[in-house]
Protein backbone atom coordinates (compact mmCIF):
# COMPACT_ATOMS: atom_id res chain seq x y z
CA UNK A 1 0.00 0.00 0.00
CA UNK A 2 1.12 3.70 -0.83
CA UNK A 3 1.77 6.23 1.88
CA UNK A 4 -0.97 8.35 2.86
CA UNK A 5 -1.12 11.97 1.14
CA UNK A 6 0.99 14.21 3.41
CA UNK A 7 0.41 18.09 2.34
CA UNK A 8 2.37 18.93 5.10
CA UNK A 9 5.65 17.21 3.59
CA UNK A 10 5.34 19.21 -0.02
CA UNK A 11 4.62 22.49 1.40
CA UNK A 12 7.84 22.94 3.33
CA UNK A 13 9.17 22.88 -0.60
CA UNK A 14 7.28 26.16 -1.43
CA UNK A 15 8.80 29.12 0.44
CA UNK A 16 5.98 31.65 -0.32
CA UNK A 17 3.70 29.44 1.75
CA UNK A 18 5.37 30.16 4.65
CA UNK A 19 4.30 33.77 4.53
CA UNK A 20 2.52 35.70 6.58
CA UNK A 21 -0.04 38.66 5.94
CA UNK A 22 -2.74 41.22 7.80
CA UNK A 23 -1.15 41.41 11.30
CA UNK A 24 0.84 37.98 11.01
CA UNK A 25 -1.90 35.99 10.18
CA UNK A 26 -0.93 32.51 8.08
CA UNK A 27 -1.42 33.01 4.44
CA UNK A 28 -3.87 30.24 2.63
CA UNK A 29 -2.98 30.64 -0.75
CA UNK A 30 -6.63 29.39 -2.48
CA UNK A 31 -5.84 31.09 -6.35
CA UNK A 32 -4.21 28.47 -7.53
CA UNK A 33 -6.17 28.35 -10.47
CA UNK A 34 -4.93 31.90 -11.20
CA UNK A 35 -1.37 31.21 -10.53
CA UNK A 36 0.23 28.46 -8.43
CA UNK A 37 3.46 28.86 -6.34
CA UNK A 38 6.55 27.96 -7.18
CA UNK A 39 8.82 25.31 -5.36
CA UNK A 40 12.69 25.55 -4.39
CA UNK A 41 13.56 23.49 -6.78
CA UNK A 42 11.53 26.07 -9.23
CA UNK A 43 13.49 29.41 -7.72
CA UNK A 44 16.78 27.39 -7.59
CA UNK A 45 16.89 26.65 -11.60
CA UNK A 46 16.06 29.74 -12.40
CA UNK A 47 18.45 31.14 -10.12
CA UNK A 48 20.99 28.93 -11.03
CA UNK A 49 20.85 30.04 -15.03
CA UNK A 50 20.78 33.28 -14.45
CA UNK A 51 24.04 33.08 -11.81
CA UNK A 52 26.00 30.56 -14.05
CA UNK A 53 25.50 29.72 -17.37
CA UNK A 54 23.16 32.31 -18.54
CA UNK A 55 23.46 32.43 -22.59
CA UNK A 56 21.26 33.00 -25.38
CA UNK A 57 20.05 29.70 -27.00
CA UNK A 58 21.15 28.16 -30.16
CA UNK A 59 23.36 30.50 -31.39
CA UNK A 60 26.71 30.21 -29.24
CA UNK A 61 28.69 27.90 -29.27
CA UNK A 62 31.00 28.60 -26.24
CA UNK A 63 30.02 26.75 -23.18
CA UNK A 64 27.42 28.84 -21.67
CA UNK A 65 25.55 29.48 -24.66
CA UNK A 66 25.81 24.83 -24.87
CA UNK A 67 24.64 24.79 -21.42
CA UNK A 68 21.90 27.16 -21.91
CA UNK A 69 20.55 25.27 -24.87
CA UNK A 70 20.77 21.93 -23.53
CA UNK A 71 18.51 23.50 -20.24
CA UNK A 72 16.15 24.87 -22.87
CA UNK A 73 15.92 21.54 -25.19
CA UNK A 74 16.06 19.58 -22.03
CA UNK A 75 12.56 21.32 -20.51
CA UNK A 76 11.22 20.70 -24.13
CA UNK A 77 12.14 16.93 -23.80
CA UNK A 78 10.69 16.98 -20.22
CA UNK A 79 7.42 18.09 -21.03
CA UNK A 80 6.92 16.12 -23.90
CA UNK A 81 7.97 13.01 -21.80
CA UNK A 82 4.87 14.91 -19.23
CA UNK A 83 2.47 15.11 -21.89
CA UNK A 84 3.42 11.73 -23.83
CA UNK A 85 4.13 13.38 -26.68
CA UNK A 86 6.74 13.48 -29.28
CA UNK A 87 8.87 16.92 -28.70
CA UNK A 88 9.14 17.98 -32.50
CA UNK A 89 5.34 18.65 -31.90
CA UNK A 90 5.87 20.71 -29.39
CA UNK A 91 6.04 24.72 -29.79
CA UNK A 92 7.29 26.48 -26.42
CA UNK A 93 5.17 29.92 -26.25
CA UNK A 94 4.57 32.51 -23.62
CA UNK A 95 1.19 30.54 -22.37
CA UNK A 96 -2.07 29.18 -23.64
CA UNK A 97 -3.06 32.75 -25.17
CA UNK A 98 -0.19 32.70 -27.32
CA UNK A 99 -0.44 29.19 -28.28
CA UNK A 100 -4.40 29.18 -29.24
CA UNK A 101 -3.57 32.56 -31.01
CA UNK A 102 -0.95 30.94 -33.02
CA UNK A 103 -3.87 28.37 -33.80
CA UNK A 104 -6.31 30.89 -34.45
CA UNK A 105 -4.01 32.92 -36.69
CA UNK A 106 -1.77 30.44 -38.26
CA UNK A 107 -4.65 27.12 -38.56
CA UNK A 108 -7.99 28.70 -38.47
CA UNK A 109 -7.71 32.18 -40.40
CA UNK A 110 -6.40 30.71 -43.70
CA UNK A 111 -9.03 27.94 -43.95
CA UNK A 112 -12.19 29.96 -42.61
CA UNK A 113 -14.54 31.70 -44.98
CA UNK A 114 -17.73 33.56 -44.73
CA UNK A 115 -21.14 30.67 -43.63
CA UNK A 116 -18.04 28.70 -40.77
CA UNK A 117 -18.38 28.57 -37.89
CA UNK A 118 -15.97 27.89 -34.74
CA UNK A 119 -17.27 26.02 -31.96
CA UNK A 120 -16.53 26.28 -28.37
CA UNK A 121 -18.57 25.69 -25.09
CA UNK A 122 -19.97 28.03 -22.88
CA UNK A 123 -17.37 27.74 -19.98
CA UNK A 124 -14.49 29.01 -21.81
CA UNK A 125 -12.06 30.98 -20.76
CA UNK A 126 -11.67 34.14 -22.88
CA UNK A 127 -8.69 33.03 -23.93
CA UNK A 128 -10.62 30.19 -25.49
CA UNK A 129 -13.05 32.80 -27.27
CA UNK A 130 -12.02 36.02 -28.21
CA UNK A 131 -9.33 34.69 -30.54
CA UNK A 132 -11.59 32.59 -32.45
CA UNK A 133 -13.57 36.00 -32.51
CA UNK A 134 -11.17 38.00 -34.13
CA UNK A 135 -9.95 35.31 -37.30
CA UNK A 136 -13.80 34.78 -37.88
CA UNK A 137 -14.85 38.75 -37.70
CA UNK A 138 -11.63 38.61 -40.51
CA UNK A 139 -13.51 36.22 -42.64
CA UNK A 140 -17.47 36.63 -42.12
CA UNK A 141 -17.41 33.07 -40.38
CA UNK A 142 -18.87 32.65 -36.57
CA UNK A 143 -18.02 31.35 -33.06
CA UNK A 144 -21.05 30.09 -31.97
CA UNK A 145 -21.08 27.76 -28.23
CA UNK A 146 -22.27 24.68 -26.99
CA UNK A 147 -24.55 25.14 -23.88
CA UNK A 148 -24.17 23.29 -20.28
CA UNK A 149 -26.61 22.49 -17.55
CA UNK A 150 -27.29 24.20 -14.16
CA UNK A 151 -24.33 21.74 -12.62
CA UNK A 152 -21.86 23.33 -15.21
CA UNK A 153 -21.68 19.67 -17.39
CA UNK A 154 -21.61 20.62 -21.32
CA UNK A 155 -24.59 18.89 -22.95
CA UNK A 156 -22.41 16.48 -25.49
CA UNK A 157 -25.58 15.71 -27.21
CA UNK A 158 -25.98 19.32 -28.09
CA UNK A 159 -22.65 19.74 -28.33
CA UNK A 160 -22.07 16.67 -31.44
CA UNK A 161 -25.70 17.99 -33.07
CA UNK A 162 -23.51 21.52 -33.00
CA UNK A 163 -20.72 19.71 -34.77
CA UNK A 164 -22.37 20.40 -38.95
CA UNK A 165 -20.18 20.43 -41.41
CA UNK A 166 -19.85 24.69 -41.35
CA UNK A 167 -17.72 24.07 -37.96
CA UNK A 168 -14.63 24.05 -39.42
CA UNK A 169 -12.84 24.08 -35.56
CA UNK A 170 -14.04 22.82 -32.16
CA UNK A 171 -12.31 24.39 -29.09
CA UNK A 172 -12.74 23.10 -25.77
CA UNK A 173 -11.63 23.41 -22.43
CA UNK A 174 -9.94 20.28 -21.04
CA UNK A 175 -10.74 22.06 -17.16
CA UNK A 176 -12.57 24.75 -16.60
CA UNK A 177 -11.05 27.77 -14.88
CA UNK A 178 -14.14 29.07 -13.16
CA UNK A 179 -16.39 25.84 -12.18
CA UNK A 180 -14.19 23.12 -12.89
CA UNK A 181 -15.63 20.91 -14.85
CA UNK A 182 -13.76 18.39 -16.71
CA UNK A 183 -14.70 17.78 -20.09
CA UNK A 184 -14.88 14.65 -21.60
CA UNK A 185 -12.06 15.71 -24.52
CA UNK A 186 -11.86 12.14 -25.37
CA UNK A 187 -15.01 11.33 -26.20
CA UNK A 188 -15.46 14.66 -27.75
CA UNK A 189 -11.86 14.40 -30.00
CA UNK A 190 -13.87 10.91 -31.13
CA UNK A 191 -17.03 12.91 -31.75
CA UNK A 192 -14.78 15.53 -34.25
CA UNK A 193 -12.68 13.30 -35.03
CA UNK A 194 -15.78 11.32 -37.00
CA UNK A 195 -16.48 14.48 -38.60
CA UNK A 196 -13.00 15.48 -39.51
CA UNK A 197 -13.32 18.50 -37.38
CA UNK A 198 -10.33 19.63 -35.93
CA UNK A 199 -10.17 20.03 -32.48
CA UNK A 200 -8.04 22.29 -30.19
CA UNK A 201 -8.12 21.19 -26.09
CA UNK A 202 -7.39 24.09 -23.61
CA UNK A 203 -5.38 22.34 -20.84
CA UNK A 204 -4.23 25.35 -18.71
CA UNK A 205 -6.17 23.82 -15.78
CA UNK A 206 -5.96 20.20 -16.75
CA UNK A 207 -1.94 19.79 -16.49
CA UNK A 208 -1.26 20.38 -12.37
CA UNK A 209 -4.09 18.05 -11.71
CA UNK A 210 -4.11 15.29 -13.66
CA UNK A 211 -2.17 13.30 -15.82
CA UNK A 212 -2.59 14.25 -19.69
CA UNK A 213 -1.20 11.54 -22.30
CA UNK A 214 -1.98 13.11 -25.48
CA UNK A 215 -1.42 10.15 -27.42
CA UNK A 216 -4.47 8.87 -25.67
CA UNK A 217 -6.15 12.18 -26.02
CA UNK A 218 -7.02 12.10 -29.86
CA UNK A 219 -7.36 15.98 -29.98
CA UNK A 220 -5.52 18.39 -32.59
CA UNK A 221 -3.96 20.92 -30.50
CA UNK A 222 -3.56 21.34 -27.05
CA UNK A 223 -2.84 24.18 -25.11
CA UNK A 224 -0.97 24.50 -21.84
CA UNK A 225 0.76 27.12 -19.70
CA UNK A 226 3.53 26.81 -16.97
CA UNK A 227 2.91 29.46 -14.85
CA UNK A 228 0.12 27.59 -13.34
CA UNK A 229 2.39 24.21 -12.99
CA UNK A 230 4.19 25.33 -10.70
CA UNK A 231 6.72 27.03 -13.47
CA UNK A 232 7.44 30.41 -14.56
CA UNK A 233 5.38 33.00 -15.83
CA UNK A 234 5.77 33.68 -19.54
CA UNK A 235 6.04 29.72 -20.19
CA UNK A 236 3.81 27.32 -22.08
CA UNK A 237 3.15 25.18 -25.17
CA UNK A 238 0.94 24.20 -28.05
CA UNK A 239 1.30 20.77 -28.94
CA UNK A 240 -0.26 19.77 -32.47
CA UNK A 241 -0.06 17.05 -34.64
CA UNK A 242 2.49 16.53 -37.15
CA UNK A 243 0.72 17.20 -39.88
CA UNK A 244 -0.82 20.42 -38.82
CA UNK A 245 2.13 22.07 -37.94
CA UNK A 246 4.47 21.33 -41.35
CA UNK A 247 1.30 23.12 -43.15
CA UNK A 248 0.92 25.83 -41.00
CA UNK A 249 2.31 28.94 -41.77
CA UNK A 250 5.11 30.79 -38.97
CA UNK A 251 3.06 33.32 -37.66
CA UNK A 252 6.32 35.55 -35.98
CA UNK A 253 8.64 36.23 -38.14
CA UNK A 254 12.60 36.88 -37.01
CA UNK A 255 15.43 34.90 -35.66
CA UNK A 256 16.09 31.49 -34.85
CA UNK A 257 12.69 29.95 -37.24
CA UNK A 258 14.86 29.83 -40.40
CA UNK A 259 17.57 27.69 -42.53
CA UNK A 260 17.65 30.56 -44.83
CA UNK A 261 17.11 34.13 -45.65
CA UNK A 262 17.62 36.03 -48.66
CA UNK A 263 16.14 38.97 -50.38
CA UNK A 264 14.89 36.63 -52.86
CA UNK A 265 12.85 34.75 -49.74
CA UNK A 266 13.38 32.77 -46.81
CA UNK A 267 13.38 29.03 -45.94
CA UNK A 268 11.90 28.38 -42.50
CA UNK A 269 13.10 25.52 -39.97
CA UNK A 270 11.14 22.98 -39.44
CA UNK A 271 8.36 22.83 -36.83
CA UNK A 272 8.91 23.13 -33.82
CA UNK A 273 10.99 26.12 -34.31
CA UNK A 274 9.50 27.70 -37.52
CA UNK A 275 6.83 29.00 -35.37
CA UNK A 276 9.40 29.94 -32.23
CA UNK A 277 10.69 33.39 -33.28
CA UNK A 278 13.18 35.72 -31.40
CA UNK A 279 14.76 35.25 -28.13
CA UNK A 280 12.58 32.70 -25.48
CA UNK A 281 11.90 32.81 -22.23
CA UNK A 282 14.93 30.69 -21.16
CA UNK A 283 15.11 31.14 -17.63
CA UNK A 284 11.47 30.26 -17.75
CA UNK A 285 11.55 27.01 -19.77
CA UNK A 286 14.34 25.88 -17.43
CA UNK A 287 12.43 26.79 -14.58
CA UNK A 288 9.39 24.77 -16.15
CA UNK A 289 11.38 21.79 -16.70
CA UNK A 290 11.96 21.68 -12.81
CA UNK A 291 8.60 22.28 -12.18
CA UNK A 292 8.16 19.06 -14.04
CA UNK A 293 10.51 17.23 -12.75
CA UNK A 294 9.16 18.11 -9.12
CA UNK A 295 5.69 17.06 -9.98
CA UNK A 296 6.40 13.67 -11.53
CA UNK A 297 8.47 13.49 -8.19
CA UNK A 298 5.15 13.95 -5.80
CA UNK A 299 3.29 11.95 -8.77
CA UNK A 300 0.26 13.28 -10.65
CA UNK A 301 -1.73 10.33 -9.75
CA UNK A 302 -1.30 10.81 -6.00
CA UNK A 303 -1.85 14.74 -6.80
CA UNK A 304 -5.32 13.86 -7.98
CA UNK A 305 -6.86 11.29 -5.53
CA UNK A 306 -5.54 14.05 -2.71
CA UNK A 307 -7.37 17.16 -4.68
CA UNK A 308 -10.20 14.36 -4.85
CA UNK A 309 -10.63 14.06 -1.44
CA UNK A 310 -9.77 17.90 -0.40
CA UNK A 311 -12.64 18.97 -3.01
CA UNK A 312 -15.39 16.85 -1.74
CA UNK A 313 -14.84 18.04 1.86
CA UNK A 314 -14.74 21.59 0.57
CA UNK A 315 -17.53 21.28 -1.12
CA UNK A 316 -19.69 19.90 2.11
CA UNK A 317 -17.87 22.98 3.87
CA UNK A 318 -19.30 25.70 1.81
CA UNK A 319 -22.79 23.53 1.75
CA UNK A 320 -22.58 24.47 5.47
CA UNK A 321 -22.40 28.17 5.03
CA UNK A 322 -25.80 29.48 4.95
CA UNK A 323 -26.95 31.77 2.51
CA UNK A 324 -23.58 30.26 0.36
CA UNK A 325 -24.38 29.46 -3.29
CA UNK A 326 -21.73 27.21 -4.98
CA UNK A 327 -21.67 27.28 -8.75
CA UNK A 328 -20.50 24.10 -10.66
CA UNK A 329 -21.49 20.68 -9.23
CA UNK A 330 -20.35 18.47 -11.82
CA UNK A 331 -19.39 14.72 -11.05
CA UNK A 332 -16.00 14.81 -12.58
CA UNK A 333 -14.77 18.58 -11.26
CA UNK A 334 -11.09 19.53 -10.11
CA UNK A 335 -11.16 21.18 -7.13
CA UNK A 336 -11.76 24.86 -8.10
CA UNK A 337 -14.94 26.22 -5.98
CA UNK A 338 -16.47 29.48 -6.98
CA UNK A 339 -19.37 31.14 -4.82
CA UNK A 340 -21.34 34.17 -3.95
CA UNK A 341 -22.47 34.65 -0.44
CA UNK A 342 -26.08 36.40 -0.55
CA UNK A 343 -26.38 39.74 -0.65
CA UNK A 344 -22.70 40.37 -0.26
CA UNK A 345 -20.43 41.47 -3.71
CA UNK A 346 -17.51 38.57 -4.85
CA UNK A 347 -15.76 41.65 -4.37
CA UNK A 348 -16.40 42.22 -0.55
CA UNK A 349 -15.76 38.48 0.09
CA UNK A 350 -12.49 38.47 -1.78
CA UNK A 351 -11.39 41.88 0.51
CA UNK A 352 -12.65 40.58 3.71
CA UNK A 353 -11.05 37.16 3.04
CA UNK A 354 -8.09 38.49 2.47
CA UNK A 355 -8.62 40.37 5.18
CA UNK A 356 -8.37 37.02 6.90
CA UNK A 357 -5.15 35.87 5.27
CA UNK A 358 -7.17 33.98 2.37
CA UNK A 359 -6.42 34.62 -0.72
CA UNK A 360 -8.97 33.82 -3.29
CA UNK A 361 -10.31 35.56 -6.92
CA UNK A 362 -12.99 37.44 -7.53
CA UNK A 363 -14.48 38.82 -10.50
CA UNK A 364 -15.28 37.09 -13.38
CA UNK A 365 -12.50 34.94 -14.29
CA UNK A 366 -12.32 36.08 -17.63
CA UNK A 367 -15.03 34.36 -18.31
CA UNK A 368 -18.02 36.54 -19.28
CA UNK A 369 -20.43 34.13 -21.31
CA UNK A 370 -20.55 31.68 -18.42
CA UNK A 371 -21.07 34.46 -16.01
CA UNK A 372 -23.97 35.81 -17.74
CA UNK A 373 -25.28 32.16 -18.04
CA UNK A 374 -25.40 32.10 -14.55
CA UNK A 375 -26.72 35.40 -14.59
CA UNK A 376 -24.30 37.49 -11.93
CA UNK A 377 -21.76 39.80 -12.81
CA UNK A 378 -19.16 38.08 -10.69
CA UNK A 379 -17.96 35.39 -8.29
CA UNK A 380 -15.42 34.43 -5.56
CA UNK A 381 -13.52 31.04 -6.07
CA UNK A 382 -11.08 28.72 -4.21
CA UNK A 383 -8.79 26.94 -6.35
CA UNK A 384 -7.35 24.10 -4.43
CA UNK A 385 -3.66 22.43 -4.92
CA UNK A 386 -1.77 19.76 -3.68
CA UNK A 387 -0.53 21.71 -0.88
CA UNK A 388 -3.75 23.02 0.56
CA UNK A 389 -4.96 21.53 3.75
CA UNK A 390 -8.73 20.60 5.54
CA UNK A 391 -6.87 22.77 8.47
CA UNK A 392 -6.89 25.39 5.61
CA UNK A 393 -10.38 24.42 4.15
CA UNK A 394 -11.15 24.79 8.20
CA UNK A 395 -9.91 28.22 8.32
CA UNK A 396 -11.74 29.46 5.36
CA UNK A 397 -15.25 28.63 6.07
CA UNK A 398 -14.89 30.41 9.65
CA UNK A 399 -13.44 33.24 7.76
CA UNK A 400 -16.22 33.02 5.42
CA UNK A 401 -18.64 32.76 8.50
CA UNK A 402 -16.91 35.99 9.43
CA UNK A 403 -17.70 38.07 6.39
CA UNK A 404 -21.34 36.78 6.31
CA UNK A 405 -21.69 38.08 9.98
CA UNK A 406 -20.05 41.50 9.34
CA UNK A 407 -21.97 41.67 5.50
CA UNK A 408 -24.92 39.17 4.82
N1 LIG B 1 -7.54 29.09 -20.43
C1 LIG B 1 -7.89 28.84 -19.17
C2 LIG B 1 -8.94 27.80 -18.88
C3 LIG B 1 -7.28 29.53 -18.12
O1 LIG B 1 -7.63 29.28 -16.86
C4 LIG B 1 -6.28 30.49 -18.43
C5 LIG B 1 -5.67 31.29 -17.35
O2 LIG B 1 -6.30 31.65 -16.38
C6 LIG B 1 -5.95 30.71 -19.75
C7 LIG B 1 -6.60 29.99 -20.74
C8 LIG B 1 -4.91 31.70 -20.15
O3 LIG B 1 -3.65 31.28 -19.73
P1 LIG B 1 -2.40 32.24 -19.87
O4 LIG B 1 -2.84 33.58 -19.33
O5 LIG B 1 -1.36 31.61 -19.04
O6 LIG B 1 -2.03 32.32 -21.29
Amino acid sequence: MSEPFDPLRYRADFPLLSRRVHDDKPLIYFDNANTAQKPQSVIDAVDGYYRTYNANVARAVHTLGEQATAAYEGARSKLAMFLNANRDQLVLTSGTTQAINLVAYSFALPRLAAGDEILVTQMEHHANIVPWQLVAGRTGATVKAAPIDANGVLDLERFEALLTPAVKLAAVAHVSNVIGTINPVAQIAKLCRARGIPLLVDGSQACPHQRVDLQALGCDFYAMTGHKLFGPTGTGALWARREHLQAMPPFFGGGEMIRTVSFDGTVFADPPHKFEAGTPNIAGFIGLGAAIDYVESVGLDRIQAYEAELLAYATAALDSVPGLRLFGRAPHKAAVLSFLIDGVHAHDVATLLDHEGVAVRSGHHCAHPLMQFFGVPATARASLSFYNTRDEVDAFVRALDKVRRLLA
